[in-house]
């Protein structure tokens, strides 16, 4: 297709080649709703469709979350209680998912057979556009939260519950903090998968009017990737769901967070009874490393993760497991948001040896900055990361699926989509 022409309501509106993926990547966009629609066209049997809204939380409810969980829960079309399930039995799939993200939620399938990829993509556009939730007021509270009456009524729910394990893990609500220290006046703040001092807040008032909000075709971004029969799946989205819809103002966001001042808080986490809690302090620090686009400094920083405490001959690890003042050092890079940030957490540390490790941390710093790290060493981990990027071995998820995550990355803010792709 060349640029200006139009099908099925769409048209294209930039054409890009990615020379080292041998692939073209078509922007197009729906003219009647200004649905956002990116097709990486290449030979590649393996079919994605993914659909993703931007939805940016303004509370901890996980309303974002829930709303992943119901809209699967049957649609118009297809009104069998779990239409995700069925398929996963029948489909011949090489991936089924959907997930909730801190600033977007994606539903993406892949298949090699058009029948099955057309089949996935028709229930998921029902789910997304038509789901059973906005009459059933059950599936919310079945997915979300509701009090069970038994003798001592306890509060239920699919999230919440998933929700209450996520928040037993320490590292999760350490992560949690920091997000809320550093972004404290964006979307960031907050937990997109729901806090469940908040989850049981959210209304189904609440709920259906963040739906009508979100799932809308102006707040849509479809992405394609593969051997596609393109024309079916625009005539499909078209004819079936945005020839009928009108256009709806755009949802403005994330914005940037403006630098924050350094802060000190202690956050409390619960252990087992049996647990010691002698060596259970953990220290962390966090820090935002630049925009969407400084993707050269994630690489660094990547790079810098293994160079620190990648292993435990690492210069971090080295300096604090040697005298025994804690058994795990990490820097996590925080990548895929508008923002970047790094979490350099050290675990297990007794309460007398606090001040000591911070000390120890900081002069390790502090010395590989004036003294240089070794050349050697950083062009060894660059040579691996280097051949890890260019072998794209997912670990099992089909190309397309971890294609569109990349191509969000950037597409969501307005980058290209092609950004991190190479
Ligand atoms: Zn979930």
């Amino acid at each position: 297709m060349k640029i200006n022409e139009s099908k099925h309501g769409f048209v294209v509106k930039k054409r890009t080649e990615v020379s080292e993926l041998n692939a073209t990547m078509y922007e197009m966009e729906h003219i009647k709703t200004h649905l956002k629609l990116a097709w990486l066209k290449r030979d590649e049997e393996n079919k994605t469709f993914g659909i993703a809204f931007k939805t940016l939380p303004s509370d901890d409810s996980g309303v974002f979350h829930i709303l992943e969980h119901s809209v699967l829960c049957g649609s118009q079309k297809y009104p069998v209680k779990e239409p995700f399930v069925e398929l996963m039995k029948s489909s011949m799939s090489t991936f089924l998912n959907a997930l909730t993200f801190e600033d977007k939620t994606f539903y993406p399938i892949s298949s090699r057979n058009n029948q099955d990829f057309m089949n996935l993509t028709k229930v998921y556009l029902d789910a997304v556009f038509n789901p059973l939730i906005l009459n059933k007021k059950e599936i919310f509270l079945q997915e979300g939260w509701h009090i069970e009456a038994t003798e001592k009524p306890t509060y239920k729910g699919v999230v919440l519950n998933e929700m209450k394990g996520a928040f037993s893990s320490p590292r999760e609500i350490m992560m949690n903090a920091l997000n809320r220290a550093l972004f404290k006046d964006n979307c960031y703040q907050y937990v997109s998968g729901g806090d469940p001092e908040s989850i049981t807040d959210l209304t189904y008032e609440q709920f259906i009017q963040t739906y009508q909000k979100y799932y809308h075709p102006s707040n849509a971004f479809v992405f394609l990737d593969g051997d596609v029969p393109l024309d079916d799946v625009l005539e499909l989205l078209n004819q079936e769901y945005l020839s009928s819809m009108e256009a709806n103002l755009p949802i403005e966001g994330p914005i940037y967070q403006q630098p924050v001042q350094i802060s000190r808080q202690v956050v409390d986490y619960e252990i087992g009874e049996e647990e010691n809690a002698e060596n259970k302090y953990r220290m962390a620090w966090g820090n935002v490393i630049g925009s969407y686009q400084d993707y050269e400094k994630v690489i660094a920083m990547q790079v810098l993760s293994d160079v620190l405490c990648g292993d435990n001959q690492a210069v971090l690890n080295k300096a604090l497991l040697e005298k025994g003042l804690a058994e795990n050092v990490y820097l996590a890079i925080n990548d895929g948001e508008l923002q970047n940030w790094c979490q350099l957490e050290v675990d297990h540390i007794k309460e007398e040896n606090l001040d000591q490790v911070k000390e120890i941390v900081f002069d390790t710093l502090q010395t590989l900055i004036k003294k240089g790290i070794d050349r050697q060493q950083l062009d060894a981990t660059l040579a691996y990361l280097e051949l890890n990027l260019k072998e794209r071995n997912f670990g099992g998820y089909p190309q397309g699926i971890i294609f569109g995550f990349q191509v969000l990355e950037s597409w969501l803010y307005g980058g290209k989509p092609e950004a991190h792709l190479e």
